[in-house]
Formats: structure tokens, sequence, C-alpha cells
């Protein structure tokens, strides 16, 4: 790639792995240091879920796909302007639901509307269109396999599973809407599995990812390192 077309487009990070490995705070923390778009699309298919709970759509825990699929088209998503050390916000038909989305039931539930071949559909060709602006770090299952297939830098992260659910634990807690770690537990596993075992894009490390488990690394560290990737990128 040429340095000019590298300096004015930017590059593409793509960021992918398992539920509470640290992606988010990453990719956010990543974006920051570039002056890059964020846009964190696990967000969007919470929102998608919320919107589903809110209409009803699960009924005895049973999602009413066909309903779901006929009303995508109701569904708008944004993100709010990003403010300083605070990731964007997302909006559902213009409504902040930032906060709803990040709860037990969201969580729950999530795993079943995004295993739904045209929510994916719908949510990939959006996440298509920013990504195509360059300079953005994206994070989610299945942004270095498809949504961005050819993006610059393709990191994939992972870390222990207990330090993954002491995280969530805490982050739930932090937020006042705290869950039994049994069930935090469980509720990354069933995630994981769902996530890894789905027909539709299931989530992979592709061949071309570098690796990033943040186990036993800082938070510090681990921005440095990706940092420096990017850099070496053209970032
Ligand atoms: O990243 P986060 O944990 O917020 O994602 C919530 C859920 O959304 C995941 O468990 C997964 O089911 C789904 N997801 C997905 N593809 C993405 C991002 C998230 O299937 N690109």
């Amino acid at each position: 790639m040429s340095s000019e077309k590298s300096h004015s487009k930017g590059i593409r990070i793509a960021v992918d792995g398992y539920s509470s490995t640290g992606k988010s705070t990453l990719a956010r923390e990543l974006a920051q240091a570039l002056s890059y778009r964020y846009i964190d699309t696990g967000a969007m298919y919470r929102a998608v879920t919320y919107w589903a709970l809110k209409q009803g759509l699960f009924k005895e825990g049973h999602l009413d796909e066909a309903k779901l699929i006929a009303e995508l088209a109701l569904i708008s998503l944004d993100f709010s302007e990003a403010k300083a050390n605070q990731a964007p916000h997302i909006l559902v038909n213009g409504q902040d639901v930032e906060r709803e989305i990040r709860g037990a039931e969201v969580a729950g539930k999530v795993s079943l509307v995004a295993r739904v071949s045209a929510v994916r559909k719908y949510l990939v060709a959006q996440q298509k269109e920013i990504a195509a602006k360059g300079k953005v770090v994206m994070d989610g299952r299945d942004i270095a396999s498809v949504v961005i297939p050819d993006a610059e830098l393709k990191i994939f992260m992972t870390a222990d599973p207990e330090i993954r659910a002491q995280r969530r634990f805490e982050e739930l807690e932090g937020k006042g809407q705290s869950q039994p770690m049994k069930e935090v537990r469980e509720n990354l596993a069933a995630r994981d599995l769902l996530d890894t075992t789905r027909a539709d894009s299931p989530l992979i490390q592709v061949e071309d990812a570098l690796v990033l488990d943040n186990t036993k690394i800082s938070r510090e560290a681990q921005l440095a390192k990706a940092l420096e990737w990017a850099k070496e990128r053209g970032a």
C-alpha cells in the first residue's frame, strides 16, 4: 500500500474474541489513541435484542424470529458522538439505550438474536459501510472473518475464563446490576458456546490474526502492544 494512501485513509483494525476478554476496552483506547472511530458491534446486536424484548418478541424465552425479521427495517441504529474517555452510546430509533443493553436480561438473550442470519446481514451491511470510510477500530466476533476480511490489522483477544468471569462480575457490580458469580460464569460459557458453534459467521480466529492474551498483562501493556502493531501497519 502506498504511504500516501495509508496516511489519508488510515487503517482498519478488527478486534475479535470471546465475551469479556476486554475487547471493548482495548478497541476504545486504541481508537482514542489514534483518533479513529470506535465501533462496538456487540452493542448493535444487544440493541436489536433490547428492541425485540421491548416488542414482546420473546415468549417464554423463545424468540419469534419471523416477526423480528419482518420488522428489522423498523430498527434504526446510531452511535452518539464520542466524549473524552467514554465510549459512544448506542441509540435505537434515537433513544439512548446504552445502560439497558448492558444488563443481564439482554446478555442472556443476545446470542439467540445474533445467530439469526437476517439480523447479521442487516447489521453487517451497516458495519461494512462504516469500515469502508477507514480510520476505524471495530470489535466483535466476525470482524476479521466477515465484516473487514482485508483489515490491515486483525487482533484476536483471549483470556483465562475465570479472569473473564471475575471482570464481568465486577463490571456488572459497578453498574449496580450485580449477578451471582455462578450466573455470570454460566452466561459467559453459554455465550461462548453459541457464538463459536452457530452456523452463520461463528467466532473464529482467522489465520492472519495476532493473538493478544491479556490474562496476565496490564491494560496499559496491552494498549502499548496493539499500538505498536497498528503503527507497524501504517496507522
Ligand atoms: O461484544 P459483546 O459481548 O457485547 O457482544 C454481545 C453478543 O453479540 C455476543 O455474545 C455475540 O452473540 C453477539 N455478537 C456477534 N457478532 C459480533 C458482535 C457481537 O454475534 N460482531
